[in-house]
């Protein structure tokens, strides 16, 4: 038997997080906040007290998944921290734009008992094991399989499954599967999302402004936009590590965006904005060059178009609304036919979706009659 406890991103999407309890150990993946959320929503909301949490494994780097670690190591958890090195490589930049100041002061997270792997290890605490794979969404980010108590869940944490950049493996059979439900009900394909991204910036040949995570849509950007382009100084050394191990990436493709990286121009904040477009993080405006980037836009009327999400309160929501910025998807999470096909691949088993509220678990319902629709963080579910 394993209990599995929705401690965020369950119902909303951001402060992912889930624990799963086999009666002998607790194990809990990831540690994300919710960006624009009042304090009290911050942070996920803990089963236990931290201290009674034996280990505490992250996805990804982007702080919907890793941004409560202070907080979480403030409240007492001393575990184990399973991450992969790409992550540890991203995790400090994260937690320095998204953790609260006080948390981020009192306990960093060099003072976390970090445990460092590969995509596709094999790891285990207590009698629980947990097996990993590649999620195709940022270089050395994973999904978990847990297995324990006679049971297996997955967490998909974020996944894409058909990336031109980063490569996803495929996920074992299991009882329970966590899915990212990030798009809904969405169906358009990423070669169809791709054409219209391009076909808005050939529309703007005097520039535009495309704010970006620094990590995961970014290469995707690099890739698929032709012609010249500009990225933000600060982007050029996070992006060069990214692709510094090209196993975290799809064949040739390491060696495809090193020349383009190397042949782009570089903007600095303060200088004028470039006439092509030009890629600056993070992707809704809240922190980084795009705070200033946006801005800028904004006064002379540049261009401005979004791609990724926009939480309520974030400046690229606020210009979105107001008609200052555009928007459209380049996918970074799957497609609803995706979903069916990880769900069909899992051996059609329970579903819990994350990262989405309930209208869209709703409207998914009909292709996964699997899908618990009214799972919400909070709650916890036995399987
Ligand atoms: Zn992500």
């Amino acid at each position: 038997m394993q209990r599995l406890h929705l401690q965020g991103g369950f119902g909303e999407k951001g402060r992912t997080s889930v624990l799963v309890d086999d009666g002998e150990s607790r194990v809990m993946l990831d540690a994300g906040i919710k960006v624009g959320a009042p304090p009290e929503d911050y942070h996920p909301q803990l089963a236990f007290p931290a201290n009674e949490i034996d280990a505490l494994f992250i996805t990804h780097a982007h702080e919907d998944h890793i941004g409560a670690l202070c907080w979480l190591i403030g409240k007492g958890f001393d575990g184990p921290v399973f991450m992969t090195p790409t992550t540890r490589s991203e995790m400090d930049a994260t937690l320095e734009k998204y953790a609260n100041t006080l948390d981020l002061a009192a306990h960093p997270a060099s003072k976390a008992a970090i445990e460092l792997f590969q995509p596709g290890d094999e790891l285990s605490v207590s009698g629980q094991k947990i097996t990993t794979g590649h999620t195709g969404h940022v270089a050395g980010g994973v999904w978990f399989a847990v297995q324990s108590g006679g049971k297996r869940t997955v967490y998909c944490g974020d996944v894409v499954p058909e990336s031109a950049v980063f490569p996803m493996s495929q996920m074992p059979e299991c009882d329970m599967m966590l899915l990212d439900c990030s798009y809904g009900d969405d169906r358009t394909t990423s070669s169809e999302r791709a054409e219209r991204i391009i076909e808005w910036v050939a529309a703007r040949p005097d520039g535009s402004v495309l704010p970006t995570p620094l990590s995961g849509r970014s290469l995707e950007l690099l890739t698929i936009l032709p012609g010249r382009l500009a990225i933000a100084d600060l982007m050029y050394e996070p992006l060069k590590a990214q692709i510094s191990d090209p196993e975290l990436l799809r064949p040739g493709a390491a060696e495809r965006i090193a020349v383009r990286i190397d042949s782009v121009l570089r903007w600095s904040p303060g200088s004028a904005l470039p006439d092509c477009p030009l890629l600056v993080h993070d992707g809704m405006g809240s922190a980084g060059p795009a705070a200033l980037a946006m801005e800028m836009a904004e006064k002379i009327g540049h261009p401005v178009l979004l791609s990724g999400h926009l939480p309520e309160g974030s400046p690229g929501h606020r210009m979105y609304r107001e008609g200052s910025a555009d928007w459209l998807r380049l996918p970074t999470h799957p497609t609803l036919p995706q979903n069916k096909l990880l769900w069909e691949s899992a051996g059609r088993p329970r579903l819990i979706g994350h990262s989405c509220d309930a209208r869209a678990l709703d409207a998914m319902h009909s292709t996964l009659p699997a899908l618990n629709t009214t799972a919400a963080t909070g709650g916890s579910t036995e399987i």
